[in-house]
């Protein structure tokens, strides 16, 4: 029956394209995504407008394999190397694939049309919820204005959602990235750049095929930034500042196309979750794009959103189980994001005076002011020895409680290791000595797998108490 229920996605990014196509493939085939393209937003739009480059990694490139989009793995760039010059050091990192995000979009777009979600080209106005408890959502396209009713809700539009206010983090300080396009020559190899200088760092890109992108990012505390027709000369005013841009640039044009502006400050939103609205990737959370993979944590959320979904849908007496399972995901990773993207701001030591590294250094890490959905939650749990709990987990593709093992590197529990329960398992252990054979026997896995978790039990040198 809830089957039927009609699931509207507002954002075609990757957040809100793996959500279409994993509920989707879970069996709920009444799913309208509705979104503005990116080509469609101008120059000065949060997420970009078009010819906005950006990166990812191996892992996002094997998740996309995994599920079958083909033309979102075509339309990736090359694998490039990519360089770093921070605190005074240069050096060839790690590789990364190269996007154009207006391509990877249209891609996404095209893989979940051709898998049989509807697809709505506009931009949505309004939201309102109707006493009945249906969404009624007013868009406009080329074709005026319309409406479009909900049963359930999926806020994907990124940073520029509207459903679930941010945060105040009274400390995180703003960043805003500028960035511009240029022509270079063909003949220079593709590969990405990340530079730090005085006012805050810049990520380069050349494409291999004469084109290239620069981006810097800087802060945007109230009154930093000049008004919009005098960014064009502040961007070149910085850049001409960073040597690194300087040889980046060498030989190269800037195109003609608008600077693009683009919001880059950690974002978390309070109330991501409710019984018929969910809000997924940036518009739950929007990570500083220092530490890393924006996107595969867009997609990872999306994922995670399914077996949440089909649990509000379809088992709600589990709904408090979704919703902590689903917020507790949200708040480790961002606390985690935010810890990362520190540790990378520590590390140059070349302008620890200098107001924007200053900032970035030393804030307090912003923590949640939701209420944990378990009080041992996350930083308690981090420090805690290892212990049992009980918590939501993916059980079945629905959200369930079950227990598991909270240790310092997995705050948010391990519930099984190769399909064996691992509070099952210690407890049998606590009863007597069994023979891995008997184990095996007994969760039906097979010997090596019952003694991969019995070491993986071993190393915890715990034993069974419930906290
Ligand atoms: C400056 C910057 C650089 C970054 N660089 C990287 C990088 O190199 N690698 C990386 O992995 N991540 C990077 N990120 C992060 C990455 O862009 C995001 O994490 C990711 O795109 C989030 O995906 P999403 O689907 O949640 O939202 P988005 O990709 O932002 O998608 C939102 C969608 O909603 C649509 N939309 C918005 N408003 C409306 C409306 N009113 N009506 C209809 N549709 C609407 C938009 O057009 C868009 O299609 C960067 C972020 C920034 C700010």
């Amino acid at each position: 029956m809830s089957f039927k229920k009609h699931i509207v996605i507002i954002g075609a990014g990757p957040a809100g394209v793996f959500a279409a196509c994993g509920l989707y493939d879970r069996g709920f085939k009444n799913i309208t995504l509705i979104s503005r393209l990116r080509s469609q937003n101008t120059g000065g739009q949060n997420n970009g407008g078009q010819n906005t480059g950006e990166g990812i990694s191996a892992r996002v490139t094997e998740i996309i394999k995994h599920y079958a989009l083909p033309h979102t793995l075509h339309s990736i760039g090359e694998e490039v190397q990519r360089f770093a010059h921070w605190n005074g050091t240069s050096q060839s990192q790690n590789r990364e694939f190269i996007l154009d995000r207006e391509k990877f979009d249209q891609a996404l777009l095209k893989d979940a049309k051709e898998k049989g979600i509807k697809i709505i080209n506009a931009r949505v106005t309004k939201l309102k919820k109707q006493p009945s408890r249906i969404w009624n959502i007013h868009y406009e396209n080329a074709q005026g204005s319309s409406l479009i009713k909900a049963d359930f809700l999926i806020e994907a539009r990124g940073r520029e959602a509207k459903l679930g206010s941010p945060l105040k983090q009274p400390n995180t300080p703003r960043t805003t990235a500028l960035a511009r396009r240029y022509s270079t020559a063909q003949d220079l190899e593709a590969m990405t750049s990340i530079a730090s200088f005085k006012k805050g760092w810049a990520w380069f890109l050349r494409d291999g095929k004469g084109s290239a992108y620069l981006q810097i990012f800087i802060s945007s505390e109230k009154g930093e930034l000049p008004p919009k027709d005098k960014l064009e000369h502040y961007f070149s005013h910085i850049i001409e500042n960073i040597p690194q841009a300087q040889k980046w640039l060498e030989g190269s044009s800037a195109a003609p196309d608008a600077l693009t502006v683009r919001t880059a400050s950690p974002i978390r939103r309070a109330s991501v979750i409710g019984d018929d609205f969910l809000n997924l990737g940036d518009a739950a959370m929007a990570l500083d794009p220092l530490s890393g993979n924006g996107i595969f944590y867009a997609i990872g959320s999306a994922v995670s959103a399914v077996p949440v979904i089909a649990t509000l849908l379809l088992e709600k007496k589990n709904k408090q189980a979704a919703f902590d399972f689903y917020n507790e995901r949200i708040n480790v990773i961002f606390e985690e994001a935010c810890r990362t993207a520190q540790e990378f701001y520590k590390s140059e030591e070349q302008w620890v005076h200098e107001p924007f590294w200053k900032a970035r250094s030393n804030e307090p890490l912003p923590s949640s002011q939701e209420p944990a959905a378990d009080p041992n939650l996350a930083s308690a749990s981090a420090l805690a020895p290892a212990h049992t709990a009980r918590k939501s987990v993916v059980k079945n593709g629905f959200i369930e409680l079950e227990d598991i093992i909270v240790t310092p590197d997995h705050p948010r529990g391990v519930w099984q290791i190769n399909n064996i329960p691992l509070v099952k398992l210690l407890e049998l252990q606590n009863e007597k000595t069994y023979a891995p054979l008997q184990l095996a026997k007994i969760f039906s896995v097979s010997e090596n797998d019952i003694k991969v978790a019995i070491r993986w039990l071993e190393n915890l040198n715990m034993s069974h108490k419930n906290e």
